[in-house]
């Protein structure tokens, strides 16, 4: 009897089995330049593009999913995110994609046990690495890391083409459709106040940067947000020995309430992306000036140092580089600083990806075609992709680029479209699950004269003829009057 994760493996495999999965391949295969053509084509293997990745293979399409990071490195979880435990709840189901034992807990119990499951709080940062490095592994995923997408161009015969770079090497790659699945800053990067571009780059990061703590030991820090990142990034710095650590904040009063959590049910889930615009946008503009409070834990892991000092209704006004320092000058006053963190969060950018400059003048963007209501402005949401029904980017009025509706967006900029399923551990597996869908249903339907050739062409019998045997029908009786 095995045991453990091999125990584990073996009542996966059952599972999939039992639930016939994946699905045998079943669209044709095509090559170009000698090269095979895959049906669908993931930028990204972190997290939602892992489980798009096993949604669309368990479908029985042909799948790769490029990632520039090396294997085991995909995202930020072992790279750049500093917080000590997971945000969300351990129970949640995650990556799963309705299978128990691709579930986190499935796989932590068959290590650990019950017993250490209901000891544990919440899931340690790394842990959650290591389980998506096994569900990449256990589930053989077709991966090619250290490729790095380059270009994405969209045509108008059916194919996108991508460009690659690889171990110094330029490549090109042929796909039907493309997966964009990118993560937070998926179609941008940081979010900066103008002032930041301003001051030698030695004298600031922002929180999403591979930064190097140890180099603020004795330093006085600044910290601009009060987010759950502005907190890792605090005690990060203050674990590294930061001299002072000054958290920047320019509300009055940190937020409390996850607004978004508190909207989490199956029918905001599945039911969001079918709302009025009107709704839509009413519902992520409030959860944005709400804000997200930074969970408990991670603040309590800065403050419980007494160099910590939060400073609340603090507005930066301009800050400049003088004699060594950084001068701050603030709506409270000034303050004298060696390094600032901006915890600020991401923005949609098209010029920080460079990948995305052929489509990026063609992509409709809510801006093009929705105006708030007075008083609702909200920069964020003005720039998200205004994607359709089978998360496609669509083109903005006069842009001529076939083939863009080939290209469909799972990461976090989708989520004003198509809500919470767009790359948070909460709602992934519905994401994945609904693209996948879409995405097959779509291929079907381009390549109906094949499916119907290849329905007419079937010739397997079932009843071979020696079933039974044809008799005449039996004589009329005979009617009363002939009697
Ligand atoms: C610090 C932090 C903590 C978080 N904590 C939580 C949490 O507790 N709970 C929760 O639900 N969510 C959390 N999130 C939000 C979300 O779950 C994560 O951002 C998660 O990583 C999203 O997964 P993803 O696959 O969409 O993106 P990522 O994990 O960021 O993966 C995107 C991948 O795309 C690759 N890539 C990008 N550009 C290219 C390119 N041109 N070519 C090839 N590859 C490319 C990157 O290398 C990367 O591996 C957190 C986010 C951050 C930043």
């Amino acid at each position: 009897m095995t045991s453990g994760l091999a125990a584990l493996e073996a009542r996966l495999a059952d599972e999939l089995e039992f639930l016939q999965l994946p699905a045998p391949r079943w669209t044709p295969a095509l090559e170009r330049e000698g090269q095979p053509v895959v049906d669908v084509a993931i930028i990204g293997a972190g997290m939602t593009g892992l489980a798009a990745a096993a949604a669309l293979v368990q479908r029985g399409l042909s799948v790769v999913a490029y990632d520039e990071a090396p294997a085991g490195l995909e995202g930020p979880w072992a790279t750049t995110a500093r917080m000590e435990t997971l945000r969300s709840p351990k129970q949640l189901a995650g990556p799963a994609l309705g299978i128990p034992s691709l579930t986190f807990r499935a796989w932590f119990e068959a290590q650990f046990g019950r017993a250490e499951w209901e000891a544990l709080d919440k899931i340690p940062r790394l842990q959650w690495m290591d389980y998506l490095r096994w569900y990449r592994e256990v589930l053989r995923l077709p991966v090619l890391n250290g490729h790095r997408i380059t270009d994405i161009e969209p045509r108008a015969d059916g194919l996108v083409v991508l460009r690659l770079e690889t171990e110094g090497h330029a490549m090109r790659a042929w796909a039907r459709r493309v997966v964009v699945a990118t993560g937070r800053a998926g179609l941008g990067g940081p979010a900066l106040p103008a002032f930041a571009e301003a001051l030698p780059r030695s004298r600031w990061a922002h929180s999403s940067d591979d930064n190097d703590y140890a180099a603020l030991a004795g330093l006085r820090v600044g910290i601009v947000g009060a987010g759950a990142s502005a907190m890792d990034s605090a005690a990060t710095a203050l674990e590294a020995g930061a001299a002072q650590v000054h958290l920047l904040v320019r509300r009055a009063d940190l937020p409390r309430v996850n607004k978004g959590k508190g909207a989490g049910n199956p029918g905001f889930v599945v039911g969001y992306a079918r709302l009025s615009d009107d709704w839509k946008w009413r519902i992520r503009h409030y959860i944005n000036t709400q804000q997200v409070p930074p969970p408990r834990n991670s603040t309590q892991r800065v403050s419980r140092h007494a160099n910590a000092h939060f400073h609340l209704g603090v507005a930066i006004e301009s800050v400049s580089e003088r004699r060594g320092a950084l001068e701050v000058r603030t709506s409270a006053g000034p303050i004298e600083l060696d390094f600032l963190i901006f915890a600020t969060g991401f923005k949609v950018d098209w010029r920080q990806r460079p990948m995305l400059r052929h489509i990026a003048p063609c992509i409709r963007v809510w801006k093009d075609r929705y105006a708030p209501p007075a008083g609702d402005d909200d920069a964020e949401l003005a720039e998200s992709p205004d994607l359709g029904p089978a998360f496609e980017f669509q083109p903005r009025a006069g842009a001529d680029c076939p083939g863009l509706d080939r290209i469909h967006c799972l990461s976090y900029p989708a989520t004003l479209s198509l809500g919470v399923i767009t790359g948070d551990i909460p709602a992934i597996s519905e994401g994945a699950l609904q693209l996948t869908d879409r995405l097959a249903a779509l291929l079907y339907a381009e390549d109906i004269e094949h499916h119907f050739a290849r329905m007419a062409a079937y010739a397997e019998p079932e009843i071979l003829g020696d079933e039974w045997v044809a008799e005449p029908l039996p004589p009329p009786p005979s009617s009363p009057s002939s009697r």
